[in-house]
């Protein structure tokens, strides 16, 4: 079917402008704390802050009442979410729970999962990872081979999954299962969501260390780990819209252009207010691109506000939005006068973190979450082209 793509503007309703306000405040109380690092991407690892966020009622924002959750509105959850990644608040601890996995768990888990889980996710007690990719399937996720057998009271797992963000630090994980073959008419079936609690016996969770040296994704090896039952997310080998459903919620957000956002701002600050025409110049229309994709993010939110599945929309602003973000590092070191014809200064010294810290994550950014290929091929059907 041929459609087209439609990003309506969106204008923030009060409640969602006064709850930007609220946290701002919370923001520069925890900075006085030194809780934010000022290069950081996405920020840090900290479930005290987690805690905290979740004692404001910012974690589970969109969730129904009885499951922890505080029934508000998508354009609110976006700007708590827009302002925490701007404050490079340390998240890491709740981000992936509260954008893809209690979503998932709400949509498709089985009722006592949802009862004991989602309030604790929402009080920024539970941290959970992603188990899709494996060393033979990233892309095609349907490929995956890691395999759930059937036993006395639940399933027996086992295999190896990869690049998994979080794992040595995360409570559970949402993982895709093999637990049939693939039929001749639809290969993507035979495959099971499973909630995974991380400290079952037989789970080895071994470090990858990434380009800034940092240890945020794993490898792990399932040797008949036991799950039981109840830990079933949704049909036994029908999970492959289930698994769909997901990567739309995380590639929705402003964490797909605002991750090197810091390079920017810094800059910003370096140059100081009276920056040479070219200098001004550059910013401007860096500053455009960035205003262009706020909105279309933004009315991504609003689609998901009105109950749409804006899959092609929030695909196009994933691509657009990281290949902007990936860009960017590079745009600004070309713009930025040579160290050697600047007054070394702690504005210059934040800069060269920022401009350091965002090169080295710039390549990760086109492959996370779904490579930029794969998004193109997701607009091109969307559109009615393949
Ligand atoms: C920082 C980071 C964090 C991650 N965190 C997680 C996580 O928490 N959980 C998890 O499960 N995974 C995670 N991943 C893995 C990520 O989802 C995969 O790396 C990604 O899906 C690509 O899979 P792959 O690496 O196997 O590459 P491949 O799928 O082998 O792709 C290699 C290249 O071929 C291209 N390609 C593949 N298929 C096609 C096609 N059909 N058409 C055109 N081109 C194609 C790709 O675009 C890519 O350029 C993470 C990755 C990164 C970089």
């Amino acid at each position: 079917m041929t459609t087209t793509f439609r990003f309506d503007p969106v204008e923030l309703p009060p409640a969602a402008k006064k709850l930007r306000a609220e946290v701002r405040e919370f923001l520069r109380e925890e900075a006085e704390l030194g809780t934010l690092v000022a290069h950081r991407g996405k920020g840090g690892f900290s479930r005290e802050f987690s805690r905290k966020v979740g004692a404001r009622g910012w974690i589970g924002m969109t969730w129904p009442k009885k499951y922890g959750g505080h029934e508000r509105s998508q354009l609110e959850r976006y700007v708590d979410t827009e302002e925490m990644l701007a404050a490079h608040a340390p998240t890491r601890a709740h981000s992936t729970a509260d954008r893809q996995s209690g979503p998932v768990i709400l949509r498709y888990g089985q009722e006592e999962i949802k009862q004991t889980i989602l309030p604790k996710i929402a009080a920024g007690e539970l941290c959970f990872c992603i188990g899709l990719s494996e060393p033979n399937s990233g892309s095609d996720v349907f490929a995956a081979s890691t395999r759930a057998t059937k036993t006395q009271g639940g399933w027996l797992v086992n295999g190896r999954k990869i690049w998994t963000s979080n794992a040595h630090e995360a409570d559970y994980m949402i993982a895709l299962l093999r637990t049939s073959p693939p039929t001749k008419e639809n290969r993507r079936h035979g495959l099971t969501q499973f909630l995974v609690k991380m400290d079952t016996p037989g789970i080895t969770i071994r470090p990858i260390i990434n380009l800034t040296g940092a240890h945020d994704f794993n490898e792990v090896v399932f040797d008949d780990a036991f799950v039981p039952d109840s830990h079933l997310i949704g049909e036994v080998d029908m999970a492959w819209k289930q698994a769909t459903d997901e990567l739309a919620y995380e590639r929705s957000g402003p964490d797909r252009w605002i991750e090197t956002l810091s390079v920017l701002v810094e800059f910003v600050r370096m140059v100081g207010e009276e920056p040479s025409e070219r200098v001004a110049e550059g910013i401007g229309r860096q500053v455009a691109h960035l205003a262009t994709l706020r909105r279309m993010s933004l009315s991504v939110a609003g689609m998901l506000q009105a109950g749409k599945t804006p899959a092609v929309e929030a695909a196009a602003v994933k691509d657009l939005g990281t290949n902007f973000e990936q860009a960017l590092p590079d745009k600004i070191r070309l713009l930025a006068p040579p160290p050697s014809d600047r007054e070394p200064d702690a504005n210059d010294d934040r800069f060269e973190q920022a401009l350091r810290y965002t090169t080295l994550i710039a390549p990760k950014l086109t492959i996370q979450g779904g490579t930029r290929e794969i998004l193109r091929g997701i607009i091109a059907r969307g559109l009615g082209l393949r």
